[in-house]
């Protein structure tokens, strides 16, 4: 039982780690295509569990609630037409280190992007 436990929670992350940022559905989506026999209720077990164990994360972009593995610290980019989302490293973008706002020590920044990405603007 827990051996099985154990393989589901690591289908789970593989996906994730497989398709980069997914959102619930889109995971769901997935895991049924490519394995069988994994119940929603499972899927949803193990997304709280790898997210108390801290391997992956949720983000909120816009109205979604993505999930990515726990990576190094990035900011993210969200396609308005193709829906991609895309990783962007601190280093591409030029962000001042803020330690402290409006009297608020700083410890974490998000920034999330959104716009055209680079494929859809070939297309158009
Ligand atoms: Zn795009
Ligand atoms: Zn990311």
């Amino acid at each position: 039982m827990i051996r099985r436990n154990t393989n589901q929670s690591q289908i789970v992350y593989k996906s994730i780690e497989l398709m980069g940022h997914t959102t619930s559905e889109k995971l769901i989506e997935y895991i049924n295509s490519n394995y069988e026999n994994i119940s929603l209720a499972t899927i949803y077990r193990n997304l709280s569990k790898l997210l108390d164990e801290g391997q992956i994360r949720k983000l909120r972009l816009g109205n979604d609630e993505i999930y990515e593995t726990v990576k190094e610290t990035h900011y993210h980019f969200k396609c308005q037409i193709c829906g991609n989302i895309y990783d962007i490293e601190p280093k591409m973008i030029s962000i001042p280190n803020i330690k402290e706002v409006d009297g608020n020590d700083v410890t974490n920044t998000d920034i999330m992007m959104e716009g055209i990405c680079k494929n859809c603007k070939k297309i158009s």
